[in-house]
């Protein structure tokens, strides 16, 4: 039979970050001593006290289909959290609460664009945003920016990318892939243009707001009063508390858009999983002091993999205030040939270091900037040692 998929799903792009993860599944399946730095993922259990809400919430026969939107209880959580960590005050009819912060972003999406609306996103971005632009018919607009900037635009960057068919503007502080924090000024600067253009909508995706070393502090979009009425600000709970797969993500928005989102849910996924949901509203209600323990620790590997790094020749790195990803610069390479292996871009470095020094990582074309690597450091001590040890020699 011929191919009878869409045009859609033929054009999607598989994720980069979850493809080099199962790639390095199956390679270790095969026997070969992979070391996997490629995915965003937190090597930590998740916190006992969430784990004993989620035990409770099974035992108290916590089975039946939520309200779409989210449990009321974990709404109120929410808004609870948005007020103490984000002084944004939000009411229940703000809230939507997802299948993941991926879903999150895939129900504003949809909820906003309509075919041929741009969107900026400011390179590099994490690596689903453009495909899940897409999907809604939606046109991503990259907007290059250098290691030299600590990879963040700049005001004068965002002006000009706009045009008439701009519709919205998507990023992550801190950002993945590159670590980067917008200062709570830096962020006032974007929205000075924006009020210019008040046809545009930002997504802020905050879903690293806790795992921030300190040097620059987190500021939100919508907390500009000016920026409250057209800001989606996007959280989660994979990163700060080692939740990746319990599949939890949430929005604050205009009431219009969140009703939009849960309109769309409504028919897609009729909600996010009950007992997920329960212990959440735990994971939100405690103090956020009860993870620190795991940012310190992210510190202290950000702090060792930077050091090895800069011992390796040609690969220039900025310093990530957040998140757990370095993103270093490795066109040195580019051009050269490396046991028989000639390296054209990013994809052919990645490719190299998984199959010679048996370490995944990701290219950095998958985030919409290809002079870069995407080495994630939520890995052991022991890890990321060996790890750099083996790319040392590997390109030694
Ligand atoms: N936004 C960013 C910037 C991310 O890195 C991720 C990684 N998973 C997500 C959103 C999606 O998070 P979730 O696992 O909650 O879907
Ligand atoms: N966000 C993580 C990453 O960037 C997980 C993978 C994904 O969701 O695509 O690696």
């Amino acid at each position: 039979m011929s191919n009878q998929l869409s045009d859609r799903i033929n054009s999607l792009v598989p994720s980069a970050t979850l493809e080099m993860a199962a790639k390095a599944r199956e390679l270790r399946a095969a026997g070969k001593d992979i070391i996997g730095l490629s995915l965003g993922e937190p090597d930590f259990n998740t916190p006992d006290y969430v784990k004993d809400a989620a035990i409770q919430a099974v035992q108290d026969n916590y089975n039946a289909y939520t309200p779409v939107d989210g449990y009321v209880e974990l709404k109120d959580a929410v808004i609870t959290k948005f007020k103490r960590d984000n002084g944004l005050t939000y009411d229940r009819t703000q809230i939507v609460v997802s299948t993941g912060a991926k879903q999150s972003l895939y129900n504003v999406a949809q909820a906003c664009l309509n075919a041929g609306d741009e969107v900026i996103l400011p390179c590099p971005y994490w690596v689903s945003y453009s495909d899940i632009v897409k999907l809604a018919d939606g046109v991503p607009v990259e907007v290059p920016t250098t290691l030299e900037r600590d990879f963040k635009m700049t005001p004068e960057q965002l002006e000009a990318a706009i045009t008439p068919k701009t519709k919205m503007l998507w990023y992550s502080s801190p950002c993945n892939p590159s670590g980067s924090i917008y200062s709570k000024a830096e962020l006032r600067a974007l929205a000075d243009v924006l009020l210019k253009h008040p046809q545009i909508v930002v997504v802020s995706d905050e879903i690293y707001e806790h795992i921030n070393y300190g040097v620059t502090a987190h500021a939100s979009m919508a907390a500009f009063p000016d920026m409250y009425d057209r800001t989606v600000t996007v959280n989660g709970v994979a990163k700060a508390f080692a939740m990746t797969g319990w599949r939890i993500g949430y929005i604050g928005a205009p009431a219009y858009i969140a009703r939009a989102c849960n309109k769309l849910q409504g028919q897609v996924t009729s909600g996010a999983n009950c007992i997920a949901q329960r212990a959440v509203i735990t994971a939100l209600t405690e103090s956020p002091d009860r993870i620190q323990y795991m940012v310190d620790e992210f510190k202290e590997r950000r702090t060792l993999i930077l050091s090895l790094l800069r011992e390796i020749p040609g690969f220039e790195c900025n310093e990530p205030e957040g998140a757990f990803y370095v993103y270093p610069d490795v066109t040195a390479y580019f051009g050269k040939t490396l046991k028989g292996t000639e390296i054209h871009n990013a994809s052919d470095f990645a490719m190299y270091l998984l199959e010679h020094a048996n370490v995944a990582t990701v290219t950095g074309d998958a985030f919409g900037n290809g002079n870069c690597i995407r080495i994630s450091y939520a890995a052991s001590v022991n890890e990321i040692k060996e790890a750099m040890e083996r790319i040392k020699k590997a390109l030694g």
